[in-house]
């Protein structure tokens, strides 16, 4: 028997009243705050944070993946992100870098000056009130204690499937024999790189910068970077084993695991002189613990000083470098997928994948992350291929009035691993929230009501 305390019964005050509340204001949830609102539905969205973007921003992911022909709001916010910065990286799709600061302050212009979304933040979603398949209200915990508020559609857009989990909805943990899902990463940004002499070492010494992982030769390299490209360093894996040999005292057991196991993972930013590091990688990680979680920021953060350790000391220009940031918010790939009327499968994610019910289409290819060890494994879609993301698998399963968009979204392991990229993150919350509109406008009190074709006719990103 555990040890427990008894809360006494409560009096909530419920402080406001909408058509839709969005729990999370990440991708997902900005999509489909904006597009509800857009539509004349009263929002409120609930984040925990103090900003809206929530991995792209608070996470550091600020590289957005994102298809030629995606027309919705993830296009939307690169092209004003492009005029707010005086930059094109716009042309650089499908993987666009963007300045997380940039961004938290136009998501504010977009969602509460523009589209007038209620947005609460510095809230946290503690529990639901609902009575059998019907959810009536969220409890949110902050500064004023708990509060509650009512709405007819739920839209869980936690990442975490967390208000699901809250209502008792069924949830899928990893991969299909029960094991792990993709690795998280704690993101950091060093500042004061000289990257012209770090690009004419790669160049001038191209044995010792050679990669595993090369996409692009250094001259290629050197181009992009300075036409507002993405520009992808990896991993320079011999020049990291062959520092580590030479310096046998610098670095522990463990920082040699921590450098080895995905050697050095860079992209440029906006900002010159900014890269954004993606090599740590926090192993046996599950997804559905809250000590795990703190102790794998922790770890995460560990792995940060190493890692720049090492690239202060032998990467040429880096000399004067700083940490500019670590991620406010873990890296989560993968943590529970909330059971819907239907789960994305792995078969799903090919060229020739069409549904009646189609909300989103959808390009990337499967990207698993090991969360055992070093791996990577993944699959890509043909140029001009795309498959259908149907509208059952945004609707959970065990409930009437909910909604579940981005990574949380109704998933197999593998597939959600081809349709977590930012942009596809937001086209599921568009069509979430696109639909929550509709049903509560014609006053309909189930999500299988939906009349899919008007639907479909809102909707920017099928094919
Ligand atoms: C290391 C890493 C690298 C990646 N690289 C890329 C890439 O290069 N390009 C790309 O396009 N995608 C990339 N992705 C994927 C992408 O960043 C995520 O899949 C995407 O951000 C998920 O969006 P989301 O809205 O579903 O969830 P999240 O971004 O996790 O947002 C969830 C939001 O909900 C809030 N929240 C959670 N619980 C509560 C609660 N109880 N109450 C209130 N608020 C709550 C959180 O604070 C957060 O703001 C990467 C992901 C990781 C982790």
């Amino acid at each position: 028997m555990f040890d427990y305390v008894l809360i006494q019964e409560q009096k909530i005050p419920v402080i406001a009243g909408a058509d839709i509340v969005i729990a999370g204001g990440g991708p997902a949830g900005i999509g489909a705050a904006i597009a509800a609102s857009r539509e004349g539905a009263r929002v409120v969205l609930v984040e925990r944070m103090f900003c809206l973007g929530g991995t792209m921003t608070s996470g550091l992911v600020s590289k957005i993946a994102i298809s030629h022909r995606n027309r919705g709001i993830a296009a939307e916010l690169l092209e004003r992100l492009d005029r707010y910065q005086g930059t094109s990286f716009i042309q650089s799709r499908p993987e666009v870098p963007v300045d997380p600061e940039l961004t938290k302050l136009l998501l504010d212009k977009m969602l509460i000056d523009e589209a007038g979304v209620d947005v609460r933040f510095g809230m946290t979603i503690v529990q639901v009130v609902k009575e059998a398949r019907r959810i009536n209200a969220v409890i949110v915990s902050g500064l004023n204690g708990f509060e509650a508020i009512r709405a007819k559609y739920f839209v869980d857009c936690t990442g975490d499937g967390q208000m699901s989990f809250l209502a008792g909805a069924a949830y899928m943990l990893g991969d299909e024999e029960g094991g792990l899902g993709s690795a998280p990463s704690l993101l950091f940004r060093v500042a004061h790189v000289d990257m012209n002499k770090f690009l004419d070492s790669c160049q001038e010494d191209e044995e010792t910068y050679q990669s595993d992982h090369a996409r692009h030769s250094p001259q290629e390299a050197r181009e992009l970077y300075h036409s507002d490209r993405y520009v992808f360093f990896a991993n320079y894996m011999p020049l990291v084993r062959r520092r580590i040999e030479e310096n046998p005292q610098m670095f522990s057991e463990w920082e040699r695991k921590v450098l080895t196991t995905r050697g050095l993972i860079f992209l440029n930013q906006p900002q010159s002189g900014v890269i954004l590091v993606n090599s740590t990688r926090i192993l046996g990680f599950h997804g559905n613990d809250a000590a795990e979680l703190s102790n794998a920021l922790v770890n995460g953060r560990r792995q940060v000083e190493t890692i720049f350790r090492f690239m202060k000391t032998f990467l040429p220009g880096f000399e004067n470098s700083i940490i500019m940031d670590t991620g406010s918010m873990l890296g989560i790939r993968e943590s529970r997928r909330v059971v819907g009327d239907y789960v994305f499968s792995e078969n799903d994610v090919s060229g020739d994948t069409r549904y009646g019910d189609a909300v989103v289409s959808n390009s990337g290819g499967i990207e698993i992350h090991s969360s055992t060890g070093s791996g990577l494994k993944g699959s890509h879609l043909g140029k001009d291929e795309y498959y259908h993301i149907p509208y059952r698998s945004i609707i959970v399963r065990d409930f009437d009035n909910l909604f579940v968009a981005g990574r949380c979204f109704s998933a197999a392991h593998p597939a959600l691993s081809a349709a977590r990229s930012i942009a596809c993150c937001i086209a599921l919350g568009e069509a979430a929230g696109s639909a929550g509109t509709q049903l509560a406008k014609n006053q309909k009190t189930n999500v299988r009501d939906i009349d899919i074709h008007a639907l479909q006719e809102k909707l920017t990103n099928i094919l």
